[in-house]
């Protein structure tokens, strides 16, 4: 292979930096993503979307903000806030998630005693101080499958678990059998590892602008937090830690504290939608 001279990869970084920004499906919807351009300016904008600092990213010559829409957003209008600037109005349009029921053999998963309340709680604010990570990293925007495997599109899914309604579907599940490496999808830092009642097994990853992903349910993990890992490297293993119903990955990924569909991220996904299958 013809090695790169400084020269031929600065022009790269050049023609990286100036080009307009690749990737990331935008989807005005419950649980998707809006792409913002914010103009130009010489300092990156700081820019919040419901008291959350917003990814910014460079497009072109201006500066884009990448808004996660909560699954629990209202359809109908809302408002991106800039710092020195005029807030950015965006539409959000309904979705209709199908519904999914579940049963789980062992009621306490779904109706958990004092106990285990209490843990879930501590979980809960484990987990809530995770997501609200934000660092000043860039962020890439596609991702990497974490794992090889039938990727299920159960994002959003209305959940009735033993049927009582329960709070929707927040991530992506990947089939993939006990012990299945899983991977990082992008660069990033370990931030949070623990176990937790619903979730087992988990490993979060902060990739920049408070774009954080989490790997749950898995068998083993192999990172600590505070560890950089490049694409690929390994965070631990598909396990069914956790409330589960049998072997998998539950994959998250979380912008301003809203989690989104991964599906939005991963490239070949992108390219099958576009290519309307
Ligand atoms: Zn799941």
């Amino acid at each position: 292979m013809r090695p790169i001279t400084k020269l031929t990869s600065s022009l790269l970084a050049l023609a990286l930096f100036a080009g307009p920004a690749a990737a990331v499906e935008e989807s005005r919807v419950p649980g998707g993503v809006a792409l913002i351009d914010l103009g130009e300016a010489a300092q990156r904008p700081e820019a919040t979307f419901r008291d959350r600092p917003v990814w910014v990213r460079r497009n072109g010559d201006g500066w884009q903000a990448v808004v996660g829409i909560p699954l629990g957003a209202e359809p109908g209008r809302h408002e991106l806030s800039v710092a020195g600037a005029e807030d950015r109005d965006f539409e959000v349009a309904d979705k209709e998630y199908p519904v999914q029921r579940l049963t789980f053999d062992d009621d306490e998963q779904v109706n958990p005693n004092a106990e285990q309340l209490k843990r879930i709680r501590r979980d809960h604010r484990e987990i809530k101080g995770a997501y609200r990570h934000f660092s000043e990293d860039s962020p890439v925007p596609t991702f990497q499958p974490p794992v090889a495997g039938p990727r299920s599109s159960s994002f959003g899914l209305k959940r009735i678990l033993n049927g009582q309604p329960r709070s929707p579907h927040s991530g992506m599940d990947i089939a993939a059998s006990t012990g299945t490496p899983v991977s990082a999808p992008a660069a990033g830092e370990v931030i949070e590892t623990g176990d937790y009642y619903f979730n087992g097994r988990t490993v979060f990853v902060d990739h920049g602008q408070g774009v954080v992903t989490l790997y749950c349910h898995l068998d083993s993990i192999a990172v600590e937090p505070g560890d950089r890992v490049a694409t690929g490297d390994r965070l631990g293993t598909v396990g069914e830690t956790g409330r589960v119903t049998g072997a998998h990955l539950h994959w998250s990924v979380s912008l301003n504290d809203a989690r989104v569909d991964p599906a939005l991220f991963l490239a070949d996904e992108a390219e099958q939608a576009s290519a309307g299958n």
